[in-house]
Protein backbone atom coordinates (compact mmCIF):
# COMPACT_ATOMS: atom_id res chain seq x y z
CA UNK A 1 0.00 0.00 0.00
CA UNK A 2 1.59 3.18 -0.66
CA UNK A 3 1.52 5.85 1.79
CA UNK A 4 -0.48 9.15 1.84
CA UNK A 5 1.34 12.09 1.59
CA UNK A 6 1.88 13.73 5.03
CA UNK A 7 -0.97 16.79 4.81
CA UNK A 8 -0.60 18.96 8.17
CA UNK A 9 -2.47 22.70 8.71
CA UNK A 10 -2.17 25.53 10.42
CA UNK A 11 -5.94 26.63 11.08
CA UNK A 12 -6.02 30.09 13.23
CA UNK A 13 -8.81 32.41 13.50
CA UNK A 14 -7.83 36.03 12.28
CA UNK A 15 -9.13 37.43 15.66
CA UNK A 16 -5.87 39.24 17.26
CA UNK A 17 -2.26 38.45 17.65
CA UNK A 18 -0.38 34.77 18.37
CA UNK A 19 -0.21 33.63 21.52
CA UNK A 20 3.38 31.58 21.97
CA UNK A 21 1.16 28.84 22.37
CA UNK A 22 -0.41 29.40 18.34
CA UNK A 23 3.66 30.16 17.14
CA UNK A 24 3.91 26.27 19.03
CA UNK A 25 1.37 24.93 16.98
CA UNK A 26 2.97 26.31 13.64
CA UNK A 27 6.28 24.85 14.68
CA UNK A 28 5.32 21.22 15.77
CA UNK A 29 2.85 20.80 12.50
CA UNK A 30 5.99 22.32 9.92
CA UNK A 31 8.53 20.13 11.70
CA UNK A 32 6.00 16.94 11.24
CA UNK A 33 5.77 18.05 7.66
CA UNK A 34 8.96 18.65 6.76
CA UNK A 35 10.23 15.64 8.59
CA UNK A 36 8.02 13.47 6.45
CA UNK A 37 8.47 15.07 3.36
CA UNK A 38 4.85 16.40 3.45
CA UNK A 39 3.00 20.08 2.88
CA UNK A 40 2.54 22.45 5.11
CA UNK A 41 -0.84 24.50 4.80
CA UNK A 42 -2.15 27.59 6.07
CA UNK A 43 -6.09 27.78 5.75
CA UNK A 44 -7.14 31.04 7.36
CA UNK A 45 -10.94 29.88 9.42
CA UNK A 46 -12.39 33.12 9.36
CA UNK A 47 -15.88 32.15 9.18
CA UNK A 48 -17.18 33.84 12.57
CA UNK A 49 -17.31 37.60 11.06
CA UNK A 50 -18.12 38.78 15.13
CA UNK A 51 -14.58 37.60 16.18
CA UNK A 52 -12.93 38.68 12.89
CA UNK A 53 -10.39 41.30 13.80
CA UNK A 54 -8.66 43.36 11.21
CA UNK A 55 -5.19 43.50 10.03
CA UNK A 56 -5.01 39.58 12.26
CA UNK A 57 -4.26 37.45 9.45
CA UNK A 58 -1.53 39.91 8.04
CA UNK A 59 -0.06 39.69 11.46
CA UNK A 60 -0.25 35.68 11.08
CA UNK A 61 1.57 36.13 7.68
CA UNK A 62 4.11 38.37 8.91
CA UNK A 63 4.51 36.07 11.70
CA UNK A 64 5.30 32.89 9.54
CA UNK A 65 7.62 34.87 7.68
CA UNK A 66 9.67 36.27 11.02
CA UNK A 67 10.20 32.67 11.96
CA UNK A 68 10.75 31.88 8.68
CA UNK A 69 8.23 29.82 8.23
CA UNK A 70 7.03 29.20 4.69
CA UNK A 71 3.69 27.71 3.85
CA UNK A 72 3.34 25.07 1.11
CA UNK A 73 0.01 26.41 0.29
CA UNK A 74 -1.77 29.62 1.82
CA UNK A 75 -4.30 32.43 1.03
CA UNK A 76 -0.81 34.21 -0.22
CA UNK A 77 0.60 31.40 -2.25
CA UNK A 78 -2.30 29.45 -3.58
CA UNK A 79 -2.08 26.03 -3.99
CA UNK A 80 -4.00 22.45 -5.08
CA UNK A 81 -7.06 23.08 -2.85
CA UNK A 82 -7.33 26.97 -2.73
CA UNK A 83 -8.85 29.32 -1.79
CA UNK A 84 -7.29 28.79 1.60
CA UNK A 85 -9.64 31.34 3.34
CA UNK A 86 -12.56 29.43 5.04
CA UNK A 87 -14.81 32.96 4.23
CA UNK A 88 -14.42 32.40 0.43
CA UNK A 89 -15.44 28.81 0.58
CA UNK A 90 -18.73 29.68 1.78
CA UNK A 91 -20.88 27.95 -0.91
CA UNK A 92 -18.87 24.46 -0.18
CA UNK A 93 -20.52 23.84 3.19
CA UNK A 94 -24.31 23.78 3.19
CA UNK A 95 -24.01 21.14 0.70
CA UNK A 96 -22.70 18.74 3.96
CA UNK A 97 -24.88 20.26 6.56
CA UNK A 98 -27.64 19.58 4.63
CA UNK A 99 -26.55 15.86 3.58
CA UNK A 100 -26.28 15.44 7.67
CA UNK A 101 -29.97 16.55 8.20
CA UNK A 102 -31.33 14.40 5.68
CA UNK A 103 -29.47 11.35 7.21
CA UNK A 104 -30.69 11.90 10.66
CA UNK A 105 -27.20 13.26 12.20
CA UNK A 106 -28.37 16.90 11.99
CA UNK A 107 -31.73 18.87 12.37
CA UNK A 108 -32.98 22.83 11.62
CA UNK A 109 -33.62 24.80 14.83
CA UNK A 110 -35.33 27.83 15.15
CA UNK A 111 -35.26 29.04 18.33
CA UNK A 112 -34.25 32.90 18.52
CA UNK A 113 -31.78 34.21 20.18
CA UNK A 114 -34.36 35.57 22.68
CA UNK A 115 -35.67 32.53 23.13
CA UNK A 116 -32.37 31.00 24.27
CA UNK A 117 -31.49 33.29 26.39
CA UNK A 118 -34.76 33.09 28.01
CA UNK A 119 -33.81 29.33 28.55
CA UNK A 120 -30.67 30.19 29.44
CA UNK A 121 -32.25 32.05 32.62
CA UNK A 122 -34.48 29.53 33.69
CA UNK A 123 -32.49 25.88 33.31
CA UNK A 124 -28.69 26.70 35.08
CA UNK A 125 -25.95 25.43 33.14
CA UNK A 126 -28.19 24.95 30.06
CA UNK A 127 -26.96 23.30 27.03
CA UNK A 128 -29.02 22.72 23.82
CA UNK A 129 -28.44 18.89 23.59
CA UNK A 130 -29.53 15.05 24.48
CA UNK A 131 -31.42 16.19 27.61
CA UNK A 132 -33.20 19.31 26.31
CA UNK A 133 -33.47 19.52 22.64
CA UNK A 134 -36.95 17.81 22.79
CA UNK A 135 -38.59 20.97 24.32
CA UNK A 136 -37.01 23.30 21.92
CA UNK A 137 -38.04 24.68 18.26
CA UNK A 138 -36.86 22.33 15.86
CA UNK A 139 -37.17 19.97 13.02
CA UNK A 140 -36.90 16.85 15.74
CA UNK A 141 -40.06 18.16 17.38
CA UNK A 142 -41.93 19.84 14.52
CA UNK A 143 -44.39 18.78 12.67
CA UNK A 144 -42.92 17.86 9.12
CA UNK A 145 -45.19 20.48 7.50
CA UNK A 146 -44.36 23.02 10.06
CA UNK A 147 -40.63 22.92 9.71
CA UNK A 148 -41.23 22.69 6.15
CA UNK A 149 -43.08 26.01 6.02
CA UNK A 150 -41.08 27.74 7.82
CA UNK A 151 -37.94 26.91 5.77
CA UNK A 152 -40.53 28.39 3.29
CA UNK A 153 -41.07 31.31 4.87
CA UNK A 154 -37.33 31.53 5.25
CA UNK A 155 -37.60 31.77 9.01
CA UNK A 156 -33.48 32.28 10.74
CA UNK A 157 -32.74 29.15 11.47
CA UNK A 158 -29.58 27.17 12.24
CA UNK A 159 -28.45 23.61 11.68
CA UNK A 160 -27.29 21.46 14.76
CA UNK A 161 -25.22 17.91 14.84
CA UNK A 162 -27.62 15.14 16.75
CA UNK A 163 -25.98 14.35 19.42
CA UNK A 164 -26.53 10.46 20.12
CA UNK A 165 -27.87 9.61 23.16
CA UNK A 166 -26.12 7.38 25.76
CA UNK A 167 -22.61 6.86 23.87
CA UNK A 168 -19.31 6.92 24.14
CA UNK A 169 -16.74 8.33 21.53
CA UNK A 170 -13.12 6.85 21.13
CA UNK A 171 -10.13 7.59 19.43
CA UNK A 172 -6.74 7.37 19.45
CA UNK A 173 -4.60 11.01 20.35
CA UNK A 174 -0.67 10.78 19.15
CA UNK A 175 -0.07 12.45 22.02
CA UNK A 176 -2.36 11.48 24.72
CA UNK A 177 -3.03 8.34 23.87
CA UNK A 178 -6.76 6.55 24.40
CA UNK A 179 -9.57 9.72 25.03
CA UNK A 180 -13.31 9.18 25.08
CA UNK A 181 -16.19 11.09 25.77
CA UNK A 182 -19.80 10.27 26.97
CA UNK A 183 -21.91 12.20 24.05
CA UNK A 184 -24.87 13.31 26.46
CA UNK A 185 -22.30 15.63 27.82
CA UNK A 186 -21.23 17.21 24.89
CA UNK A 187 -24.35 19.74 23.28
CA UNK A 188 -25.99 19.68 19.86
CA UNK A 189 -22.88 21.73 18.30
CA UNK A 190 -24.39 24.61 15.74
CA UNK A 191 -23.12 23.40 12.50
CA UNK A 192 -24.77 25.96 9.53
CA UNK A 193 -24.90 29.22 11.39
CA UNK A 194 -28.62 31.82 10.32
CA UNK A 195 -26.11 33.55 7.50
CA UNK A 196 -25.29 30.10 5.66
CA UNK A 197 -21.59 30.73 7.45
CA UNK A 198 -20.55 27.18 9.05
CA UNK A 199 -19.53 27.18 11.95
CA UNK A 200 -15.87 26.22 12.87
CA UNK A 201 -16.81 22.78 13.76
CA UNK A 202 -18.19 22.26 10.26
CA UNK A 203 -15.93 24.02 8.05
CA UNK A 204 -13.08 22.66 9.92
CA UNK A 205 -14.28 18.90 9.45
CA UNK A 206 -14.96 19.78 5.63
CA UNK A 207 -12.02 21.66 4.88
CA UNK A 208 -9.58 18.62 6.48
CA UNK A 209 -11.45 16.25 4.18
CA UNK A 210 -11.54 18.19 0.86
CA UNK A 211 -7.71 19.63 1.67
CA UNK A 212 -6.85 15.66 2.19
CA UNK A 213 -4.92 16.80 5.48
CA UNK A 214 -3.49 13.57 7.38
CA UNK A 215 -2.43 14.48 10.63
CA UNK A 216 -3.82 17.62 12.80
CA UNK A 217 -2.06 19.33 15.55
CA UNK A 218 -3.44 21.58 17.41
CA UNK A 219 -3.69 23.63 20.61
CA UNK A 220 -4.99 20.77 24.04
CA UNK A 221 -8.11 23.89 24.43
CA UNK A 222 -9.53 22.01 21.48
CA UNK A 223 -9.93 18.74 22.62
CA UNK A 224 -13.36 18.95 23.66
CA UNK A 225 -14.13 19.57 20.32
CA UNK A 226 -12.50 16.42 18.89
CA UNK A 227 -15.94 13.98 19.48
CA UNK A 228 -17.90 16.25 17.44
CA UNK A 229 -15.83 16.08 14.89
CA UNK A 230 -15.01 12.72 14.75
CA UNK A 231 -18.81 12.15 14.78
CA UNK A 232 -19.30 14.38 11.66
CA UNK A 233 -16.11 12.60 9.89
CA UNK A 234 -18.12 8.95 10.57
CA UNK A 235 -21.64 10.80 9.61
CA UNK A 236 -20.57 12.18 6.40
CA UNK A 237 -18.58 8.56 5.77
CA UNK A 238 -14.95 10.00 5.50
CA UNK A 239 -13.87 8.12 8.76
CA UNK A 240 -11.15 6.26 6.64
CA UNK A 241 -9.94 9.13 5.62
CA UNK A 242 -10.01 10.91 8.65
CA UNK A 243 -6.72 12.78 10.08
CA UNK A 244 -4.47 11.53 13.10
CA UNK A 245 -5.15 13.71 16.36
CA UNK A 246 -2.10 15.49 17.78
CA UNK A 247 -3.24 17.56 21.01
CA UNK A 248 -0.48 19.23 21.87
CA UNK A 249 -0.24 20.17 25.44
CA UNK A 250 -0.89 23.11 27.38
CA UNK A 251 1.81 26.39 28.09
CA UNK A 252 1.17 27.05 31.49
CA UNK A 253 1.74 29.85 33.49
CA UNK A 254 5.51 30.47 35.22
CA UNK A 255 3.75 28.57 38.80
CA UNK A 256 2.28 26.23 36.91
CA UNK A 257 -1.34 26.88 37.54
CA UNK A 258 -3.38 26.96 34.39
CA UNK A 259 -2.79 28.30 30.96
CA UNK A 260 -0.28 31.17 30.62
CA UNK A 261 -2.50 33.74 29.12
CA UNK A 262 -2.27 37.48 27.73
CA UNK A 263 -2.72 38.88 30.86
CA UNK A 264 -0.17 36.63 32.78
CA UNK A 265 2.48 38.34 30.29
CA UNK A 266 1.30 41.70 31.50
CA UNK A 267 1.19 41.05 35.16
CA UNK A 268 5.00 39.23 35.26
CA UNK A 269 5.95 41.52 32.69
CA UNK A 270 7.11 39.56 30.16
CA UNK A 271 5.54 39.07 26.05
CA UNK A 272 3.04 36.07 25.73
CA UNK A 273 2.45 37.22 21.82
CA UNK A 274 4.92 36.55 18.92
CA UNK A 275 4.86 39.99 17.80
CA UNK A 276 3.64 43.59 19.03
CA UNK A 277 0.00 43.42 18.55
CA UNK A 278 -2.31 46.60 18.51
CA UNK A 279 -6.10 46.52 19.22
CA UNK A 280 -7.27 49.13 17.48
CA UNK A 281 -10.79 48.71 19.51
CA UNK A 282 -9.63 49.08 22.55
CA UNK A 283 -6.48 51.07 21.95
CA UNK A 284 -4.29 48.28 24.04
CA UNK A 285 -0.76 47.06 23.18
CA UNK A 286 0.13 43.50 23.91
CA UNK A 287 4.14 43.69 23.34
CA UNK A 288 6.04 41.05 21.57
CA UNK A 289 8.90 38.65 21.50
CA UNK A 290 9.96 40.14 18.49
CA UNK A 291 9.88 43.89 19.38
CA UNK A 292 11.91 42.78 22.93
CA UNK A 293 14.71 41.66 20.97
CA UNK A 294 14.51 37.91 20.50
CA UNK A 295 16.12 36.59 17.32
CA UNK A 296 13.54 34.21 15.47
CA UNK A 297 15.63 30.75 15.97
CA UNK A 298 15.68 31.50 19.72
CA UNK A 299 11.96 31.88 19.52
CA UNK A 300 11.53 28.56 17.75
CA UNK A 301 14.33 26.78 19.82
CA UNK A 302 12.37 27.91 22.86
CA UNK A 303 9.04 27.01 21.66
CA UNK A 304 9.97 23.78 20.46
CA UNK A 305 11.75 22.69 23.47
CA UNK A 306 8.30 23.61 26.11
CA UNK A 307 6.73 19.85 25.54
CA UNK A 308 8.90 18.56 23.24
CA UNK A 309 12.74 17.32 23.88
CA UNK A 310 14.73 14.94 21.29
CA UNK A 311 15.69 12.53 24.25
CA UNK A 312 18.84 13.81 25.14
CA UNK A 313 19.92 16.69 27.05
CA UNK A 314 20.43 18.76 24.17
CA UNK A 315 18.88 21.94 24.39
CA UNK A 316 19.83 24.12 21.19
CA UNK A 317 18.27 23.50 17.86
CA UNK A 318 18.79 25.00 14.17
CA UNK A 319 14.93 24.85 12.58
CA UNK A 320 16.83 22.00 10.62
CA UNK A 321 17.93 20.17 13.33
CA UNK A 322 14.67 20.02 14.68
CA UNK A 323 13.28 18.89 11.58
CA UNK A 324 15.28 15.86 11.51
CA UNK A 325 15.38 15.01 15.22
CA UNK A 326 11.20 15.73 16.06
CA UNK A 327 8.92 12.93 16.85
CA UNK A 328 5.96 12.95 18.30
CA UNK A 329 6.59 10.17 20.87
CA UNK A 330 8.86 13.37 22.78
CA UNK A 331 6.01 15.32 22.72
CA UNK A 332 5.00 15.46 26.65
CA UNK A 333 1.60 15.14 27.85
CA UNK A 334 1.93 17.16 30.45
CA UNK A 335 1.37 20.96 30.25
CA UNK A 336 4.83 23.24 30.20
CA UNK A 337 5.67 25.63 32.32
CA UNK A 338 6.79 28.96 30.97
CA UNK A 339 10.12 30.05 32.27
CA UNK A 340 10.66 33.81 30.94
CA UNK A 341 14.72 33.54 32.49
CA UNK A 342 15.07 30.19 30.25
CA UNK A 343 13.33 32.09 27.28
CA UNK A 344 15.82 34.73 27.38
CA UNK A 345 18.91 32.20 28.15
CA UNK A 346 18.01 30.81 24.57
CA UNK A 347 18.15 34.15 23.05
CA UNK A 348 21.51 34.84 24.44
CA UNK A 349 22.74 31.93 23.61
CA UNK A 350 21.55 32.02 19.76
CA UNK A 351 22.97 35.64 19.74
CA UNK A 352 26.52 34.17 21.13
CA UNK A 353 25.86 32.08 18.49
CA UNK A 354 24.95 33.77 15.28
CA UNK A 355 27.38 35.30 13.29
CA UNK A 356 28.60 39.17 13.12
CA UNK A 357 27.42 39.32 9.62
CA UNK A 358 23.89 38.41 10.08
CA UNK A 359 23.45 40.29 13.37
CA UNK A 360 24.50 43.37 11.79
CA UNK A 361 21.50 44.77 9.91
CA UNK A 362 19.49 44.35 13.53
CA UNK A 363 22.20 46.13 15.68
CA UNK A 364 22.61 48.44 12.88
CA UNK A 365 19.20 49.54 13.04
CA UNK A 366 19.12 49.50 17.05
CA UNK A 367 22.35 51.68 17.17
CA UNK A 368 21.14 54.11 14.48
CA UNK A 369 17.61 54.43 16.40
CA UNK A 370 20.00 55.91 19.23
CA UNK A 371 21.72 58.27 17.54
CA UNK A 372 24.74 56.74 16.55
CA UNK A 373 25.84 57.12 13.28
CA UNK A 374 28.20 54.22 11.81
CA UNK A 375 30.51 54.43 9.04
CA UNK A 376 32.71 51.48 8.72
CA UNK A 377 30.62 48.67 8.56
CA UNK A 378 33.96 46.28 9.12
CA UNK A 379 34.60 47.85 12.58
CA UNK A 380 31.01 47.30 12.99
CA UNK A 381 31.12 43.92 12.62
CA UNK A 382 34.37 43.20 15.01
CA UNK A 383 32.24 45.10 17.60
CA UNK A 384 29.44 42.46 17.09
CA UNK A 385 31.80 39.94 17.54
CA UNK A 386 33.16 41.33 20.98
CA UNK A 387 30.09 42.12 22.64
CA UNK A 388 27.72 39.56 21.35
CA UNK A 389 28.45 37.10 24.27
CA UNK A 390 27.19 39.74 26.72
CA UNK A 391 23.70 40.62 24.80
CA UNK A 392 20.39 38.99 26.18
CA UNK A 393 18.54 40.66 23.84
CA UNK A 394 18.97 42.69 20.94
CA UNK A 395 18.46 46.49 22.49
CA UNK A 396 21.43 45.35 24.83
CA UNK A 397 23.54 46.20 22.10
CA UNK A 398 23.22 49.37 22.40
CA UNK A 399 24.36 49.54 26.11
CA UNK A 400 27.04 46.86 25.07
CA UNK A 401 28.88 48.50 22.13
CA UNK A 402 27.63 52.57 21.91
CA UNK A 403 31.28 53.43 23.31
CA UNK A 404 32.59 51.72 20.49
CA UNK A 405 31.46 54.78 18.79
CA UNK A 406 31.18 57.80 21.25
CA UNK A 407 33.10 59.00 23.72
CA UNK A 408 32.10 57.91 27.16
CA UNK A 409 29.53 60.89 27.92
CA UNK A 410 29.83 60.30 31.87
CA UNK A 411 31.83 58.45 33.97
CA UNK A 412 31.23 55.67 37.18
CA UNK A 413 33.02 58.39 38.97
CA UNK A 414 32.17 57.02 42.40
CA UNK A 415 34.24 53.73 41.50
CA UNK A 416 37.64 55.47 41.08
CA UNK A 417 37.70 59.09 41.98
CA UNK A 418 37.87 58.46 45.60
CA UNK A 419 40.99 55.94 45.46
CA UNK A 420 42.59 57.88 42.71
CA UNK A 421 45.91 59.07 43.32
CA UNK A 422 48.94 60.72 41.75
CA UNK A 423 50.81 57.65 41.30
CA UNK A 424 47.71 56.39 38.92
CA UNK A 425 47.83 59.99 36.94
CA UNK A 426 51.71 58.86 36.86
CA UNK A 427 51.53 55.73 35.51
CA UNK A 428 48.37 56.43 33.33
CA UNK A 429 50.82 59.21 31.45
CA UNK A 430 53.72 56.36 30.99
CA UNK A 431 51.10 54.08 29.58
CA UNK A 432 50.12 56.65 26.98
CA UNK A 433 54.02 56.33 26.07
CA UNK A 434 53.72 52.63 25.56
CA UNK A 435 50.26 53.32 23.67
CA UNK A 436 52.42 56.01 21.17
CA UNK A 437 55.36 53.39 20.55
CA UNK A 438 54.91 50.73 17.79
CA UNK A 439 51.35 48.89 17.89
CA UNK A 440 51.19 45.46 19.83
CA UNK A 441 48.21 42.93 19.83
CA UNK A 442 45.77 42.95 22.94
CA UNK A 443 47.84 40.33 24.73
CA UNK A 444 50.98 41.95 24.86
CA UNK A 445 49.74 45.59 25.48
CA UNK A 446 48.06 43.37 28.97
CA UNK A 447 51.33 42.56 29.78
CA UNK A 448 53.31 45.91 29.26
CA UNK A 449 50.33 47.17 31.14
CA UNK A 450 51.01 45.05 34.23
CA UNK A 451 54.69 45.31 33.89
CA UNK A 452 54.45 48.77 33.66
CA UNK A 453 52.36 48.52 37.33
CA UNK A 454 54.79 46.85 38.41
CA UNK A 455 57.28 48.49 37.64
CA UNK A 456 55.68 52.12 39.32
CA UNK A 457 54.34 50.12 42.64
CA UNK A 458 50.76 49.92 41.85
CA UNK A 459 48.87 46.08 41.67
CA UNK A 460 47.42 45.96 38.63
CA UNK A 461 44.13 45.27 39.36
CA UNK A 462 44.41 49.10 41.08
CA UNK A 463 44.90 50.55 37.18
CA UNK A 464 42.32 47.72 35.55
CA UNK A 465 39.44 49.34 36.95
CA UNK A 466 40.18 52.54 35.89
CA UNK A 467 41.07 52.00 32.22
CA UNK A 468 37.97 50.24 31.94
CA UNK A 469 35.65 52.87 33.16
CA UNK A 470 38.19 55.47 30.94
CA UNK A 471 37.14 53.42 27.95
CA UNK A 472 33.79 52.35 28.89
CA UNK A 473 32.27 54.72 31.16
CA UNK A 474 31.77 52.12 33.36
CA UNK A 475 32.13 48.80 35.21
CA UNK A 476 31.14 46.63 31.63
CA UNK A 477 32.13 44.73 28.70
CA UNK A 478 34.58 42.74 27.10
CA UNK A 479 38.41 42.19 28.08
CA UNK A 480 39.93 45.84 28.32
CA UNK A 481 42.27 45.20 26.27
CA UNK A 482 40.25 44.12 23.27
CA UNK A 483 38.56 47.11 23.72
CA UNK A 484 41.41 49.58 23.69
CA UNK A 485 43.30 47.36 20.27
CA UNK A 486 39.35 47.76 18.66
CA UNK A 487 39.09 51.71 19.44
CA UNK A 488 42.52 51.88 18.36
CA UNK A 489 45.99 53.65 20.33
CA UNK A 490 44.91 57.23 19.46
CA UNK A 491 41.43 56.83 20.44
CA UNK A 492 42.83 54.71 23.71
CA UNK A 493 45.06 57.92 24.34
CA UNK A 494 42.53 60.66 23.93
CA UNK A 495 40.00 58.64 26.41
CA UNK A 496 42.64 58.33 29.41
CA UNK A 497 43.27 61.92 29.09
CA UNK A 498 39.74 63.05 29.01
CA UNK A 499 39.37 60.80 31.87
CA UNK A 500 42.60 61.75 34.15
CA UNK A 501 41.10 65.39 33.51
CA UNK A 502 37.66 64.05 34.90
CA UNK A 503 38.95 62.26 37.47
CA UNK A 504 41.47 64.89 39.13
CA UNK A 505 38.53 67.17 38.54
N1 LIG B 1 -9.61 27.76 14.01
C1 LIG B 1 -9.11 27.06 15.15
C2 LIG B 1 -8.24 28.03 15.92
O1 LIG B 1 -8.49 29.18 15.90
C3 LIG B 1 -8.35 25.85 14.70
C4 LIG B 1 -8.38 24.69 15.62
C5 LIG B 1 -7.95 23.44 14.85
O2 LIG B 1 -6.77 23.39 14.49
O3 LIG B 1 -8.79 22.60 14.60
O4 LIG B 1 -7.29 27.68 16.58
Amino acid sequence: MSEKKVRVRFAPSPTGGLHLGGVRTVLFNYLFAKKHKGNFVLRIEDTDQTRYVDGAEQYILDCLKWCGITPDESPVVGGQYAPYRQSERKPIYREYAEKLVAQGHAYYAFDSAEELDAKRKEVPNFQYGVATRNGLRNSLNLPLQETEKLLHDGTPHVIRIKMPEDDTINFNDMIRGHVSFETNQIDDKVLLKADGMPTYHLAVVVDDYLMKITHAFRGEEWLPSAPVHILLWEYLGWKADMPQWAHLPLILKPDGHGKLSKRDGARLGFPVYAMNWFDAKTGELTPGFRELGFLPEAFLNLLAMLGWNDGTDQEIFTLDEMIEKFSIDRISKAGAKFDFEKAKWYNAEWIKRTDAETLKVKVWEILKAKGIVIKDEAYLLKVIDVVKERCVVLPDFYQQSAYFFQQPAEYDLNAVKPKWTDAKTDFFTAFISILSAEPVDAHELEAKFKALAEEKGLKAGDVMLPFRIMLVGGKFGPHVFDIAKLLGESETIIRIEKAIEAFTA
